[in-house]
């Protein structure tokens, strides 16, 4: 039974340390709320828009850390913004499995961050989490989101457990992914193009007084309360290592909202002298695009680029974040693209080791491939980070399996084919 006050939408304020929001770029300081998601005011006024994070009164001791990777964030609340009372479900705590060592190319232990077993299969659930709580800690009447498919689902699940209608703006989907959207009782609808996309969601925050749960801006700057909930995975990795750092983590990158925040969940782990060092992030993204790649190598904080067309279409974009740029560049990490066949190769291999993995996803499984020439595994495990599961790919469904007609001589047809 749900009773008044349990319900979600109540602030426990009282457990998280979050104190202010700051520019990434420039450092300047803002009230916690509201928050600022279309850019640092400071530094637009120098024509640049930046992102924030959030900053904490952190607790001096390290015992807000718990000793198991159990799901639910809350467990983690002392140093993640405020979060609503009853709105998590279970996210996070995904296995760190490890990848067969017969099946890696090299002299290294391989792991799995498995995010497609969070409640709507995919990390953004942990990102939502704290972006619904600050949408009901503003007293928003609802929520809006632009998004190509696992953000829009995660915040319309979210904000469907807080009793908050969402809009989520979305483009053309393959059907399972489509189903998958508005499976929520929310408001799915499909706006092809990206520009026109934020301008309406500018409309809808402006008219409505709807809360933005994603990005609007060019360049991106995101929510941010969304990276906080990322860090998480940090932690968990930490723990299920058996309290190690991975010498490096592979993640696949868009607007980085991710890998900012793994990074920064390694750089508070540092800080409380857990482990020694920040390991290396190693971003991924898809090679007709990498916008990331080419701000790291021309020493810029974003560039735009002429992105081809993609079936990481979860991830592919013609712009970076600087979030990006701020974590490859403190963990001296790097940015790696990748081909579309080679992350094709990726899924396939994956998938006989026994798991399904989106095309945006399994890209840190492709670029771990390159761990070898890299020379990294030597001094630590590394971690690819398997953002989703395989169910959301354009491709879905399009091969049929072949249909026999249960005779034996039909089925033993079959398995020559297969040699
Ligand atoms: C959103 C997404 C990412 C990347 O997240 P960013 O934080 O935007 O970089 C990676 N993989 C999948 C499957 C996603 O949906
Ligand atoms: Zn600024």
């Amino acid at each position: 039974m749900t009773t008044p006050e349990t319900a979600p939408g109540r602030i426990a304020t009282g457990q998280s340390t979050a104190r202010a929001q700051r520019c990434l770029f420039c450092g300047a300081e803002y009230p916690l709320y509201p928050p600022i998601v279309a850019g640092c005011p400071n530094c637009e006024r120098e024509g640049f828009k930046a992102p924030l994070e959030i900053v904490y009164d952190y607790p001096e001791s390290g015992d807000w850390l718990p000793d198991s990777p159990l799901p639910g964030l809350t467990r983690y609340a002392p140093l993640l913004p405020p979060l609503a009372d009853n709105l998590s479900m279970g996210e996070g705590g995904t296995p760190l499995v490890q990848h067969p060592p017969h099946l890696v190319d090299g002299d290294f232990e391989l792991y799995i961050k498995d995010e497609s077993r969070n409640p709507t299969w995919s990390h953004k659930d942990r990102l939502n989490l704290c972006v619904v709580s600050a949408a009901l800690a503003v007293g928003a009447p609802g929520m809006v989101a632009a998004s190509s498919g696992n953000h829009g689902a995660a915040a319309a699940a979210y904000a469907a457990r807080a009793g908050l209608h969402a809009v989520i703006l979305c483009t053309p989907r393959p059907p399972a992914v489509a189903s998958f959207l508005q499976a929520y009782g929310q408001t799915v609808v499909a706006v092809p193009d990206v520009l026109t996309r934020w301008t309406l969601m500018q409309r809808i925050i402006d008219e409505l007084g709807y809360h933005p749960a994603s990005n609007f801006t060019t360049p991106p700057t995101n929510h941010p309360f969304g990276s906080e909930g990322y860090k998480t995975i940090a932690y968990e990795i930490y723990l299920q290592l058996g309290r190690r750092a991975p010498e490096a983590v592979f993640i696949p990158v868009s607007y980085a909202e991710l890998t900012f925040g793994v990074f920064k969940g390694f750089k508070e782990l540092k800080q409380y002298g857990f482990i020694p060092e920040i390991p290396h992030i190693i971003g991924c993204e898809p090679a007709v695009g990498a916008p990331l790649k080419r701000a790291i190598a021309e020493g810029q904080p974003v560039v735009h680029v002429d992105a081809g067309p993609s079936d990481a279409y979860a991830i592919a974009v013609p712009v970076n974040s600087y979030r990006g740029v701020v974590a490859i560049r403190e963990s001296e990490g790097l940015v790696l693209a990748i081909t579309e066949e080679e992350m094709k190769a990726a899924q396939a291999e994956l998938g006989r080791a026994g798991m399904w993995g989106e095309i945006s996803s399994v890209i840190s499984f492709a670029a771990a491939k390159q761990a070898k020439s890299l020379g990294l595994g030597k001094k630590g495990p590394l971690v690819c980070v398997h953002t989703s599961s395989g169910f959301k790919d354009i491709h879905v469904g399009e091969t049929p399996i072949p249909l026999i007609d249960g005779s034996w001589d039909a089925f033993q047809e079959l398995m020559a084919a297969r040699q």
